[in-house]
């Protein structure tokens, strides 16, 4: 056994962690989790936690799966790694095909990397050099939306749009063209969702329009802008959005990093409105939430524009060392049969709706501003004066204090700023769901008042 207070010691006095004031982290108790069990965390005092935002929102099957750890189990024992810079191996090859069958119509090629930004930057790379090599040199932006976010790299940080994250890099970051973020709640526009016409479309289309001719493509999250809030989008807007990037003769890239692998109710968000991207960025829910790794999937028509005589050098000079690494492939392979034979989509439905009541109730409470959900993806949007939409000062820390007294009843979950994020996986229970949201709903209520 390891001695409990000196890895808590350690993890203070070794460990920078991401997205986190280390001020404040070094003087709090570090929770430092030892197992995981279904949907529950349990950390090195034995307390247990419903996992409330899927470690990051990944986790698909819940901790603990045996089709999963047999997948990785049995894979470790033939081959842990091999590259694939010019080399092929079994599971990458067996992936890909699934991966093919699985996704939007259209897609045909998978370029493999280990995380969500680098399935993006990976994504813009080629949107770039196609256009580069199809002789229009002038195409180096990219239009993307406000509150965007697809990683932290510094070609996807060029692309974002929460400025939290993003501004102060701005001096290294590549110029690109915004768009206005389909925010209805806060819409930057300042129009009403009932009268608004969806106005943010003809802003759009007037971006596409003014800089079309130096744009490579379009980048957004389609349904849902995850970071910036658990943003979702009015119905109809992707289509339109996509329809509107393709009768200007650009490239959609579709980032499902969040959204993929049925987040949403559908296996991407894409097919909700019968969407068809040239790019589709995958990560987080790829390997059920067990090892790290992204793809990058594009079309016969973008991979064909990259051949040509080896001295012509048009190859996509990219690529990691552990891209399609076996052991990862293996248990994403597992985690796709798992779909299919567990009925995961099937089951969600129900799911989706108990959590649409349950929810219910938060709209009543005094400081919740307002409540979006889009399958198991839920943001409770906390304000100080819900009649202004006036926010909490930043230094109240209103977010932090919620997801803390959570912990206090059981649950782990992590706030984006002062939107209060549930993301179970999508293998909880109708009962453990329930807990999921009692415990929010006490949490909200004891720290904000009714
Ligand atoms: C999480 C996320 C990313 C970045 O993925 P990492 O694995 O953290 O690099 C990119 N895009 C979206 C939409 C995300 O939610």
């Amino acid at each position: 056994m390891h001695n409990k207070d000196l890895l808590k010691k350690w993890d203070k006095r070794y460990i920078w962690h991401p997205f986190t004031q280390m001020k404040d982290y070094m003087g709090m108790e570090p929770l430092v989790i030892e197992k995981g069990e279904g949907c529950y965390l349990i950390d090195i005092d034995g307390n247990r936690y419903i996992d409330g935002v899927s470690s990051l929102w990944v986790l698909v099957h819940g901790h603990g799966k045996k089709e999963l750890i047999d997948a990785i189990e049995k894979q470790s024992q033939i081959l842990c790694h091999s590259t694939l810079l010019g080399l092929a191996n079994v599971p990458s090859v067996l992936l890909a095909k699934k991966l093919i069958d699985i996704t939007p119509r259209g897609l045909s090629k998978v370029f493999y990397s280990d995380n969500g930004s680098t399935s993006v930057e990976i994504a813009l790379k080629m949107a770039y050099q196609y256009w580069q090599q199809k002789g229009e040199k002038e195409r180096k932006r990219f239009i993307s939306f406000t509150n965007g976010y697809h990683g932290d790299t510094i070609g996807s940080v060029s692309i974002g749009g929460i400025d939290l994250f993003h501004k102060v890099y701005k001096p290294l970051l590549f110029k690109t063209y915004k768009a206005p973020s389909p925010y209805c709640y806060r819409c930057p526009l300042k129009l009403e969702r009932k009268a608004c016409g969806m106005a943010c479309i003809e802003a759009f289309e007037k971006v596409i329009k003014t800089h079309r001719d130096e744009v490579c493509a379009v980048v957004m999250e389609p349904v849902v802008q995850g970071a910036a809030g658990m943003i979702v989008q009015p119905d109809g807007f992707l289509a339109k959005i996509w329809k509107i990037t393709k009768e200007n003769d650009l490239l959609f890239i579709a980032d499902e990093v969040a959204t993929g692998f049925g987040r949403t109710g559908h296996m991407f968000a894409c097919e909700k409105e019968q969407m068809k991207p040239d790019f589709l960025c995958i990560a987080k829910g790829i390997t059920g939430g067990y090892l790290p790794l992204a793809a990058t999937l594009t079309t016969d028509e973008v991979f064909s524009g990259f051949l040509g005589r080896f001295d012509e050098f048009k190859t996509f000079f990219h690529g990691h060392t552990y891209t399609g690494n076996p052991l990862a492939c293996s248990v994403a392979i597992a985690n796709i049969e798992l779909f299919k034979k567990e009925k995961v989509l099937e089951k969600l439905k129900g799911k989706i709706t108990l959590l649409r009541k349950g929810l219910k109730r938060f709209c009543e409470l005094s400081h919740v501003g307002e409540v979006r959900q889009e399958g198991l993806m839920v943001g409770i949007e906390l304000v100080k004066n819900r009649k202004t939409k006036k926010p909490f000062p930043p230094g109240e820390k209103i977010g932090q204090k919620v997801i803390f007294e959570a912990r206090k009843r059981g649950v782990i979950i992590r706030p984006l700023g002062d939107v209060i994020v549930l993301m179970p996986p999508l293998a909880i229970n109708e009962s453990t769901l329930q807990e999921l949201l009692d415990g929010a709903y006490e949490s909200i209520k004891t720290v904000t008042g009714d």
